[in-house]
């Protein structure tokens, strides 16, 4: 008897990673770096950069540094699109495309990715004018002009914080517990940092760009105080012992500590031509009122839902539905709190509720991704499996990394019987949690009815190893048997 060592469990990431690896090896030349102007190893092409760019902005959005999504407010968005746009055209890459995000989490952060640029409503709220912005922006766009990765640039805080809380709240099978905790698949490629240099290299393009266009580049100083102050508030809200906070302290203590860069920035500028104006433009009053809205609506995350999702993680369910309350009663636009009341009341098995509030949310954003999910899970758990298939697609192609979703289209594919659809799903889920008590029992008998008894007979074994003394278990146990000479006879000398 040979190879009963069970599956091999490549996870997504480690396979994305080999991928973009195979990428680089295929494509390795020279290239002209567009900021220094020398000849470096290129690793992959502009086209590749953008390609990959594209596929980890969804998760990214979703997924990455606090998840949430787009933060709606479309005056607001257009006028700092153009603030952005002016640095993008000044910069090195200029020929690039990019758009321009305000991600809705708590957490400080800025981050770029080929094509794409965002900065967080937790940064944006505490950001004085429109010259720090510049700079914060300035900063994000010299990583992609000097191509210091290709996949991940972040500045400030890198996080997994907070991922997803709003989807995760699970209910209704007997599945649910193992699914809590996920969310945070997309995130992990968000974990690339860069180097110290790598920062103060952007630190100084950030400098550059915003003088170009006339800002006085005395606010990256200022911004990157801001930054600092508005990391330790986050901190602080987050409270005593919680598994974040502790994240959060790692990243504080390993991050490039504000005060040498500050040196460096005022170094740089000491190195500047005099700026042509002495007026300071900062547009602060029309910044300020421009991103009122939004720091009013800023408050009421922190304060209130915030604490609501940790809540919900930790299963107190009264707190997290008190402090729901109070969230929507001070801000009614605010999807994300709709849509989490659903969540909880989903575990409270209130079905009709759930469903009201779910609704609600996308009525103020059709693409609410965790309203979508709740809608697929809402209708998964009443057996309405045409109905979860339905919403549960949606919610996946927004967030294609969303194991949770990816987890509930399996399985409803898996209740219809339609197993062809329900494997891809429920492999995917598999490999991201390849220790859940019951997935590889679920897959084996969807591989037997499929015909793939190879595959079959791996699940059946790894479901046996994994939890024995469940249904599940002994079904599979019977099954593993009962294939077993099927399986192993062709591999026979
Ligand atoms: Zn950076």
């Amino acid at each position: 008897m040979k190879n009963k060592q069970g599956i091999k469990r490549i996870c997504w990431l480690w396979r994305l990673g080999l991928l973009i690896l195979l990428i680089f090896l295929a494509a390795i030349r020279c290239a002209t770096n567009p900021v220094t102007q020398q000849s470096q190893l290129m690793l992959i092409s502009e086209e590749q950069e953008l390609k990959i760019g594209n596929e980890t902005y969804p998760n990214a959005l979703w997924g990455g540094e606090g998840g949430g999504g787009e933060y709606k407010d479309e005056q607001l968005k257009q006028y700092l699109h153009q603030v952005v746009k002016k640095i993008h055209d000044a910069s090195h890459r200029s020929n690039l495309p990019f758009t321009f995000v305000i991600q809705n989490t708590s957490v400080p952060n800025a981050w770029a990715i080929p094509g794409h640029v965002a900065i967080t409503r937790g940064l944006l709220a505490g950001l004085d004018n429109e010259a720090e912005f510049a700079f914060v922006m300035g900063h994000e766009i010299g990583h992609i002009s000097a191509r210091h990765s290709a996949s991940q640039m972040s500045w400030g805080m890198v996080t997994q914080l907070g991922l997803g809380l709003a989807g995760l709240a699970v209910t209704g099978t007997d599945y649910g517990p193992a699914l809590l905790g996920l969310g945070s698949v997309g995130a992990s490629l968000m974990l690339l940092k860069y180097s110290r240099d790598d920062e103060l290299v952007a630190d100084r393009l950030g400098v550059e760009y915003m003088t170009k266009l006339g800002y006085n580049p005395r606010y990256a100083v200022t911004a990157h105080q801001n930054l600092q102050r508005i990391s330790n508030e986050y901190l602080k809200s987050l409270g005593q012992q919680t598994q974040e906070r502790s994240f959060f302290e790692e990243l504080l203590s390993t991050h490039p500590r504000t005060a040498i860069r500050i040196e460096e920035i005022q170094e740089m500028i000491n190195q500047q031509p005099p700026a042509p104006s002495q007026v300071d433009r900062t547009n602060k009053s029309y910044f300020q009122s421009m991103t009122t809205n939004l720091r009013n609506a800023n408050k009421v995350y922190v304060e209130y839902y915030d604490k609501a999702a940790r809540a919900l993680q930790k299963k107190n369910v009264a707190e997290a539905n008190n402090l729901l309350g109070k969230a929507i009663s001070a801000d009614r636009n605010q999807a994300s709190f709709y849509s989490l009341e659903g969540f909880v009341l989903l575990q409270a098995k209130n079905y009709a509720d759930a469903e009201r509030y779910f609704q609600g949310s996308l009525t103020l954003d059709k693409n609410y991704q965790p309203g979508l999910r709740g809608l697929g899970m809402l209708n998964y758990a009443k057996n309405n499996y045409g109905e979860s298939i339905r919403y549960l697609q949606q919610s996946a192609k927004l967030f294609p990394q969303d194991i949770a979703s990816r987890y509930y289209l399996g399985m409803s594919h898996y209740q219809t019987k339609d197993y062809k659809s329900a494997i891809p799903h429920l492999a995917a889920f598999a490999e991201v949690q390849p220790k859940h008590t019951s997935i590889h029992g679920i897959l084996g008998d969807c591989y037997e009815k499929t015909n793939n008894l190879t595959s079959a007979y791996q699940h059946y074994a790894a479901q046996v190893q994994i939890a024995p003394n469940s249904d599940i278990g002994r079904a599979s146990a019977s099954r593993f048997s009962a294939i077993k000479p099927l399986v192993e006879k062709p591999q026979k000398k």
